[in-house]
């Protein structure tokens, strides 16, 4: 095996990472996966995350992990309602009589991050995961690297994988390449225990995600398992709105009176979203990888996910390119055929680029027409396409 005996540092705990941990460790490797976050019990913020056959569920497949899955998605939160800017439910996947099941490969299970992250990690060794480790720097170090982390300690690696997210701190090690601004800027926020701060909103989703689109706006709205809600606006802006507007995200009487100018119109039911928010509200540009990014492959550092292949979450790919990008990646290092680790790398990084290029044009088109006059339309056709 390539990697017999060689020590392999993940960088970042994301969905990417602890599947690639987990795919590794299963076959004999010597991994561990250095994590910011303070521990795990940190909550994970963010929407749900539909996972697809092809890619994130097939990688749970291949990691054994079918069942934890099983036992921790939620049926039914993949039910989608859209509703116009007045709130009125244009297309209502809670109307279809039958529910879609893992036979129809069609099928998108919801699972929220949290649930995904302990599944994953449930299914590691003990100390796999080494918590409050912010790396801040990597340098060679004979034929390996040494990693530093804020806390002040380091360590030594043969391999380093970085899956730790948009901002990679080590991508730039790999290439120069940089993403470019999509053009859309979100602002996420959170409403916990929704029920009772947001009756007629909880009503609405359902259990399950609610797309409002009008004025070449959208407003993305999505339960969670834990009574909480999360939603995101969808707003065609300049790259650094977030900071040239001078709002203070962290001040809701700010967010909401942005929110009433720039969804002017728009009905009261969204405006309680705002109103009601627990959390600090997170201004995200969004940004994409060159469709046609390419490098050299390195010998002992590549990377996955995110980090390799942002893209705006208008296609759902992100999470299931991170995992499928994981499944590839140990699929390469364990392939005896390859005659050097930096083989398996160079292979890998090929089919990745190729894979995440395509995911990622129509991800672009997707996010374009969502924030376009067409949206209505484009959203309820391919909602009523039977295969989807
Ligand atoms: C608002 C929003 C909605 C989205 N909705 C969807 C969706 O519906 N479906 C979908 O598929 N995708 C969605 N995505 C995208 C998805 O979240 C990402 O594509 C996915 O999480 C990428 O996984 P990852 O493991 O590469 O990186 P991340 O999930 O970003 O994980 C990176 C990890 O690295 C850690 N880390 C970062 N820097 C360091 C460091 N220096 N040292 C140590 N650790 C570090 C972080 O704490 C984190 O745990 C959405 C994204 C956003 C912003």
């Amino acid at each position: 095996m390539l990697i017999k005996g060689k020590r392999i540092a993940i960088i970042g705990g994301g969905p990417g990472g602890l599947t690639l941990a987990r795919l590794l460790q299963m076959n004999g490797a010597d991994v561990k996966v250095y994590e910011r976050d303070e521990s795990e019990h940190v909550r994970v913020q963010g929407a749900t995350l539909d996972l697809h056959e092809e890619s994130g569920l097939k990688a749970l497949a291949k990691a054994g992990l079918m069942d934890a899955f099983k036992l921790h998605y939620r049926p039914g939160a993949d039910k989608i309602r859209i509703l116009d800017k007045h709130a009125t439910i244009i297309l209502d996947e809670h109307s279809h009589e039958t529910s879609r099941t893992f036979d129809d490969a069609a099928y998108r299970p919801e699972i929220d991050r949290g649930p995904l992250r302990k599944l994953l990690l449930d299914s590691l060794r003990s100390h796999t995961v080494v918590w409050d480790s912010h790396v801040i720097s990597i340098n060679t170090e004979e034929d390996g690297w040494r990693i530093g982390f804020k806390n002040g300690t380091s360590v030594t690696a043969d391999l380093v994988i970085a899956a730790d997210g948009a901002n990679s701190k080590i991508r730039p090690l790999i290439t120069s390449v940089k993403p470019f601004y999509s053009g859309i800027t979100i602002v996420e926020g959170a409403v916990y225990n929704s029920e009772a701060a947001t009756p007629r909103m909880h009503a609405l989703l359902n259990n399950g995600k609610i797309f409002a689109l009008g004025d070449s706006k959208s407003l993305i709205v999505s339960s969670k398992g834990d009574g909480s809600l999360v939603f995101y606006t969808g707003c065609k802006t300049d790259e650094r709105w977030w900071y040239d507007s001078q709002i203070d995200f962290a001040d809701k009487t700010q967010v909401t009176a942005w929110f009433e100018k720039e969804f002017a119109g728009w009905d009261a039911t969204w405006l309680e979203l705002f109103t009601n928010a627990s959390a600090n509200f997170i201004p995200r540009p969004q940004y994409c990888m060159p469709l046609d990014q390419t490098w050299e492959a390195l010998p002992n550092l590549t990377m996955l996910g995110d980090a390799a292949h942002v893209m705006p979450p208008y296609a759902g790919e992100g999470v299931n390119m991170a995992m499928l990008d994981a499944l590839e990646l140990s699929e390469c290092l364990l392939n005896t055929n390859y005659t050097s680790i930096h083989a398996a790398i160079g292979a890998y990084e090929k089919q990745m680029r190729a894979r995440a290029s395509e995911v990622a044009g129509v991800t672009l088109e997707s996010t374009d027409i969502l924030h376009s006059s067409n949206a209505m339309a484009f959203m309820t056709q391919l909602l009523e396409q039977p295969n989807l």
